[in-house]
């Protein structure tokens, strides 16, 4: 059976006669989405404007109801969300319940800080009060379309805005649940918007257009280099960018491989290589580079959940271009159906596969001796979203402490210890902005000073 998907506009459903897309997989049709036309944008805007005023009208009482209904709802149906979640991205059950969860747990977190009052500071004859920013546009990626959503849309609602959501061409079943969840929450009901297309017509038509005051984008460093320069054309807008990232993974001893050798693979295997955070190159002190090797390999021979089937859309070219002398793991692993490891070692620094984001398990294997010169080269790589420090030494963990220039970090951690309270963001090509957390509802708000 073909599952099929509507917009939801101004708290309706919204079906179209013609114009549909399919998603498939090995050409086997998935599910059938609307492909919107550009002359229904302006109706979907107006339809925002309204949800955004009628959300910043909103008590905090009557938007913490609208969160327990969603919450409500979203827990109910937790099961069926996680089953619809792995149609199109390959995820294992278990695994998708998992994000589901945590999802639904960035809902609750996001309900307590509704609470706070939009005063935010008052001095003799200064007030500074707090305002949502208006009309967010929220873009979604493929790869974990409903947490991602979870990471962003309850703190855009918290902060008392209008949305409009643009989830990925690619993968977006589950999102139907959370259109369900908003119609059943009475007052939030006209805030959000659902709008389906591909990102080149549709995504890039309403980037440029007027009525639209914040896009919040998580998506490819490429994608996000067209949208800054097309989100200026109809209106200036604030812009919150979560991008691609080459991830490190620093191994400075022995002790610690033997402890988190299993936390690394975890690693550089999560959501099969296809997670912005995930480990893609990994840095091994000179002195036990051998030992390392040995480990890792040992590691990978046991882990058997290769479950991430390759999407052509997806994976993109690298693998053609990698020099098959350089392989020391995994060399017939390029040919697999299922996204399964590759190890590679003595590339230049300047390969594309240790300066790109490659959304496969393809991993570099490099020698450091000086740690300090090791960090200034990764503070001078294109991206900055997560790094991964495993050592003893505590002046080496201080130091890469204050001097690394990424927006998340392990130190002798697995990616299970993150906390939902934390926010998340990027240094240069993995983006800017904050999301989730108190800091990241801040995000999409404004500070209004009033003398008075
Ligand atoms: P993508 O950039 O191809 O698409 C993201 C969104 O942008 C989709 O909704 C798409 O329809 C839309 N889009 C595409 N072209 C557009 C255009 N010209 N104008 C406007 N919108 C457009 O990314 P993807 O392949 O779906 O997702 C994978 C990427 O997302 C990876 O780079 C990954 O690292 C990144 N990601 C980052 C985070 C994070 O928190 N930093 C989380 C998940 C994914």
């Amino acid at each position: 059976m073909i599952l099929k998907r509507f917009n939801y506009i101004d708290g309706k459903i919204s079906r179209i006669k013609n114009n549909h897309y399919y998603t498939y997989f090995e050409k086997k049709k998935l599910c059938r989405y609307p492909d919107t036309s550009i002359s229904s944008i302006e109706k979907i805007i107006l339809s925002a404007n309204k949800g955004f005023h009628i959300n910043k009208n909103l008590s905090n009482y009557q938007r913490s109801i609208s969160f327990k209904k969603i919450i409500n709802y979203l827990k109910k149906n937790c099961n069926q969300i996680a089953k619809y979640e792995c149609i199109e991205t390959g995820k294992k059950f278990e695994n998708a319940k998992k994000e589901i969860n945590n999802g639904i747990k960035y809902w609750i977190a996001a309900q307590k800080l509704i609470k706070n009052k939009n005063i935010f500071q008052t001095n003799k004859n200064i007030d500074i009060i707090t305002e949502p920013i208006g009309v967010v546009l929220l873009f979604i990626p493929w790869n974990y379309p409903f947490i991602v959503l979870c990471e962003r849309l309850p703190f855009i609602l918290a902060a008392g805005c209008g949305v409009i959501i643009k989830p990925s061409e690619f993968a977006a079943t589950s999102l139907d649940f959370v259109v369900k969840a908003i119609s059943k929450s009475m007052y939030l009901k006209k805030s959000v918007n659902i709008v389906y297309g591909s990102g080149k017509k549709i995504g890039s038509y309403l980037v440029k257009s007027k009525g639209i005051d914040m896009i919040s984008f998580t998506g490819s460093t490429d994608t996000a280099k067209k949208i800054i320069s097309n989100s200026h054309k109809g209106c200036i807008k604030k812009l919150s960018l979560e991008l691609g990232g080459k991830n490190p993974i620093i191994v400075n001893d022995l002790f610690e491989i033997k402890k988190n050798i299993k936390s690394i693979v975890e690693i550089i295997m999560e959501n099969g290589g296809q997670a912005c955070i995930g480990g893609s190159l990994i840095y091994v002190n000179s002195k036990i580079y051998k030992t390392f090797k040995e480990y890792i390999v040992k590691e990978l021979d046991l882990f058997k959940n290769y479950q991430y089937p390759v999407r052509k859309h997806i994976r993109n070219n690298h693998y053609n271009h990698v020099n098959l002398n350089k392989i020391f793991y995994g060399k017939k692993n390029i040919k697999s159906k299922l996204n399964k490891p590759i190890l590679v070692e003595n590339l230049s620094s300047q390969d594309r596969i240790n300066t790109k984001e490659i959304f496969s398990p393809l991993i570099s294997l490099k020698k450091f001796s000086s740690i300090k010169k090791l960090i200034s080269n990764l503070n001078k790589s294109d991206y900055g979203l997560a790094a991964y420090l495993f050592t003893q030494e505590k002046k080496q963990i201080e130091f890469f402490k204050r001097n690394i220039r990424y927006g998340r970090v392990w130190i002798n951690s697995s990616l299970k210890n993150w906390d939902i309270n934390s926010p998340i963001g990027g240094f240069r090509n993995s983006g800017y902005g904050q999301e989730t957390s108190q800091i990241g509802l801040n995000n999409y708000r404004v500070f209004k000073t009033i003398v008075n």
